[in-house]
């Protein structure tokens, strides 16, 4: 071990896994004689490390939680995170195996003779729902779902060679264009490995298996570090889709080897020996410095894991450069580029940003990917800054446009996440299997992650970032235990209590976000009003917490109508509902028969048409929410004004007066389908 390792209390993970012996222990230890031997923090050790192993980053001001941390036993997400385990994991795990998936590997070892099956990124696949796998185990065993998944692992290492390289796709006689610039441009090889490293990281956080993460420092240490990076010893990289990146710094966080950590800042900042055109920096949003980077463009996922990737390792150099251009895209991102479902990418065509404030709804592509690369990106950011604004982002991303990604049964899934549909078009939006199906693991490993988000640690307390019911047991920095017990009806109500009990009374700060969609809200400690409250801030609550201390935060849950941007051509004369942090929809199959979506509008009389709406929650109704009701009005327009082109002065038609029907935008497509519309044009009666 070398000195640099020893100053950082590294210890091998044999140890700490059997000071721990509390957490559940490897099933099996699959290739003892193939570990690498790398030694893997232990400061903390595995079972202690967040989403994010932040607790060493320099310029990380707060700090993960381990998942395990939180439970979460009732309520919204309880509900949505037991489709995903009990439905979504299993069923995909199914679909992976029947579509070749596993067999890509096992014809390597001779253990298939099926041909390569799927597109040339088909292994991130695997690697995505092992990740899932890994963070429900954070919350869990489950010997079904680890069986299957210890049994996948297996096969992947097998199918790994002597020198750490690792993709079913260049074997064969593809193995001659391996990481080959065009290879690397278009080929997803270390993109794959990115996704394996986190799945790795995942499952190793859970049980203490490191199996699949050797085999991912392998692929680093042996294949890519000696002969891939800076100097004219070695060859050119590039990442082609960013993922590499994040996984990379991750890995240095275990491991504590520098190497790992320059090889992320090379690929950052672009091998100018790989020779690209503008239309490639733009599209890979990498291979050209990220800190020349100016705005949002190209391939919207590549440019969210980028920023993953920058944020990543800004978190651990505290590099000027990489902050501001990080803050720069994400203005770029909250003032011209993200849907109001936290969605991004206007574009079917390469799945890409489109111009400033180019936000369509019907053709909106918003894939799923997209947005939870957005939570995450958020996520790095809140951690450097412990500023609520990513909080927000990261709320917005994870109830409407994630959430509206799989399907309430689990099963079934979106690619794309428009903000207007009519299934005439002959789109059919939510579908079992893509053969690109990146985006259904990519959601079961968000959902599984989920209590990880709920809160971080900083130098003098707790961050509460979420509000959901759970029980927190974990501690402060400085050890002092805490249990914080939340009770809530959120997102449905604005009430929360939350319970904090401090195992000995000890001063610290709990920092309690107060939504930037909040109007009013109150706070109490112990019945006593706490001023000073604002919406779009974290309330810091500074006193002796003794066990048993009650915060009591009020926020107003009334319906908003939002207006977008006059630039947004789209939404002119358009309105959109939001409650709390749902944003809502109609569906045409809730409105009156009769009444077609495309001449509903939304009708006022009033200088505040918010007063408007009446609410009810729908026990029976797509697993239960709210549902909002508000006068409309169908305009039935005349003769002339339905062609296509007509004088201004052209007779307007009737309108009558509907009661409209609006669900939450993450219910949308779960029955029948049908026509949905976000932005509802506003009438003015
Ligand atoms: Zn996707």
């Amino acid at each position: 071990m070398s000195a640099r390792v020893t100053r950082r209390q590294f210890v091998s993970a044999a140890a700490s896994v059997a000071v721990l012996s509390n957490m559940p222990q490897p099933l099996s230890s699959f290739f003892p004689n193939q570990t690498t031997g790398v030694a893997l923090t232990a400061n903390p050790p595995w079972n202690e490390q967040g989403i994010l192993n932040l607790a060493n980053s320099p310029y990380a001001k707060l700090k993960n939680i381990p998942v395990h941390a939180v439970r979460i036993d009732t309520g919204f997400w309880a509900s949505r995170r037991t489709a995903n385990v009990e439905n979504s994991i299993p069923s995909m795990g199914k679909l992976l195996e029947a579509n070749g998936r596993m067999d890509n590997f096992r014809r390597l070892t001779g253990k298939s003779n099926a041909p390569q099956r799927g597109p040339v990124y088909s292994d991130s696949d695997v690697y995505k729902w092992l990740e899932a796998v890994g963070f429900t185990l954070q919350s869990g065993d489950r010997p079904e779902l680890r069986a299957i998944a210890e049994s996948m692992i297996k096969d992947v290492v097998a199918a790994q060679e002597p020198g750490g390289y690792l993709n079913t796709y260049f074997a064969g006689k593809l193995a001659s264009e391996r990481m080959e610039p065009r290879t690397q441009q278009w080929g997803h090889e270390l993109y794959d490995i990115g996704h394996l490293l986190q799945g790795a990281t995942a499952y190793y956080r859970a049980t203490g298996e490191r199996t699949l993460l050797d085999a991912g420092i392998r692929f680093v240490n042996d294949f890519l570090l000696p002969a891939y990076g800076p100097g004219p010893d070695k060859k050119p990289i590039f990442s082609g889709h960013p993922e590499i990146e994040l996984a990379l710094v991750e890995l240095y966080r275990m491991t504590g080897d520098k190497r790992q950590l320059r090889l992320a800042e090379y690929v950052l900042n672009g091998d100018d020996r790989i020779a690209l055109e503008k239309r490639d920096y733009v599209y890979h949003f990498c291979g050209k410095p990220f800190t020349s980077r100016t705005h949002l463009e190209g391939h919207a996922v590549r440019a969210m894991y980028a920023c993953c990737g920058a944020a990543d390792y800004y978190l651990e150099t505290g590099d000027d450069s990489y902050w501001k251009t990080l803050n720069t895209l994400w203005s770029d991102l909250v003032s011209r580029q993200m849907y109001i479902t936290g969605g991004v990418g206007a574009r079917s065509d390469g799945e890409a940003f489109g111009e400033h404030y180019e936000l369509p709804n019907a053709q909106a592509y918003g894939e799923s990917c997209a947005a939870i690369g957005n939570m995450m990106w958020n996520w790095r950011m809140l951690a450097a800054t412990g500023d609520a604004r990513y909080a927000d982002v990261i709320e917005r991303a994870l109830y409407n446009g994630i959430n509206s990604g799989m399907s309430l049964s689990g099963t079934l899934y979106c690619y794309r996440n428009p903000l207007a549909f009519d299934p005439e078009n002959g789109d059919k939006i939510r579908n079992e299997w893509y053969d690109t199906t990146c985006c259904p693991p990519n959601l079961e490993r968000t959902f599984a992650s989920l209590p990880g988000y709920f809160y971080s640690t900083s130098r003098d307390g707790l961050y509460v970032h979420l509000f959901h019911n759970s029980e927190l047991n974990w501690h402060l920095r400085n050890g002092t235990s805490l249990k914080v017990v939340q009770k809530t009806n959120y997102p449905w109500q604005g009430v929360v209590e939350i319970e904090v009990s401090p195992s000995s009374p000890a001063e610290f700060t709990i920092y309690l976000r107060i939504p930037g969609w909040s109007g009013r809200c109150s706070v109490t400690v112990n019945g006593k009003p706490v001023p000073g409250g604002e919406s779009g801030r974290y309330l810091p609550l500074r006193r002796r917490w003794t066990s048993g201390d009650v915060i009591h935060l009020d926020l107003e849950m009334s319906p908003q109508i939002l207006e977008a941007n006059a630039r947004v051509v789209e939404d002119n004369g358009r309105v959109a509902v939001q409650r709390g942090p749902l944003v809502y929809c109609l569906e045409q199959l809730d409105q009156p028969a009769g009444v077609a979506l495309a001449e509903v509008a939304l009708l006022t009389d009033s200088a505040k048409p918010e007063q408007g709406f009446s609410d009810s929650f729908e026990k029976g109704l797509l697993d239960g929410v709210v549902v909002l009701h508000h006068e409309g009005a169908a305009v039935h327009a005349s003769d002339a004004r339905r062609a296509l082109y007509f004088p201004s002065s052209a007779a307007a038609g009737k309108t009558t007066k509907v009661p409209l029907t609006f669900i939450p935008y993450y219910a949308w497509a779960n029955r029948a389908p049908t026509p949905m519309v976000v932005w509802t044009p506003l009438l003015k009666s």
